[in-house]
């Protein structure tokens, strides 16, 4: 078969990431999550003050973007993780210090273009399985699968909580994660670059009532089928 790309858009914690890289196990296809190096971008931002009052210093990190370098490598259980100039930064960005900045700092223009570009890239060569916000509609607009995966918010928030308390952040409340999902649905979708949208020939999951196993499955069918297409 030839190779393709796969697009997995949808808010966040919707279990486009899982289902994507579970496909990415099934398929052999290259898993990359997009969502990922905005929040390396986000950290590396908080890390460095270019972050007051919920307010970035676009010029200084104007400046910086293109000799930030954020990476995957694969850890001893298989799964990715993400570094930033070199450094595993894998937990540190999946807190709630870096999801309540994230979506300001994806939200500015030259950082998009600067990921899209990267993630463009990443992909030139097809066989590449990503999910994020702006894959099917800015990233990869002629990817060969688009799915848009949405799910209510309460479940979102539920779902996150209890990944966050499995990893063992017990200070964070349910109602701070809720708060957190809307926030970021609302930046996200509002925002005037490539904000988040479903692309017209993407094929759309409801996920609310779905355990995470089943839209592993969906997905995959999907690809199957795609694959046994003349
Ligand atoms: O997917 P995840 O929830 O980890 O993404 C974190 C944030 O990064 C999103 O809330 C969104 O603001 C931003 N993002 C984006 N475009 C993408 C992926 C993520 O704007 N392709």
């Amino acid at each position: 078969m030839k190779k393709i790309n796969v697009a997995v858009d949808g808010t966040s914690s919707s279990g486009k990431s899982c289902m994507a890289r579970a496909l990415a196990e099934y398929s052999g296809l290259t898993y990359i999550d997009s969502g990922a190096m905005y929040r390396a971008i986000t950290l590396y931002c908080l890390d460095n003050g270019l972050i007051s009052d919920g307010k970035v210093d676009e010029d200084a990190l104007r400046k910086v973007i293109d000799s930030i370098s954020i990476t995957f490598a694969k850890n001893d259980n298989g799964l990715q993780d993400t570094y930033l100039n070199d450094v595993n930064v894998e937990k540190q960005i999946r807190g709630l210090r870096v999801s309540n900045s994230v979506s300001i700092v994806a939200a500015i223009p030259f950082v998009r273009h600067a990921m899209v570009a990267r993630q463009q890239a990443m992909g030139k060569n097809k066989g590449v399985v990503m999910d994020g916000r702006d894959i099917g509609t800015t990233v990869f607009p002629d990817a060969e699968i688009k799915v848009f995966v949405t799910c209510s918010a309460h479940e979102r928030a539920m779902r996150r909580f209890r990944e966050l308390q499995s990893k063992g952040d017990t200070q964070v409340t349910f109602d701070d994660v809720l708060a957190n999902v809307q926030m970021r649905d609302k930046i996200d979708s509002t925002r005037e670059e490539s904000p988040l949208r479903k692309a017209d020939d993407a094929i759309e999951l409801d996920s609310t009532h779905m355990l995470l196993d089943e839209q592993n499955r969906w997905l995959i069918r999907l690809y199957d089928n795609y694959k046994e297409q003349p």
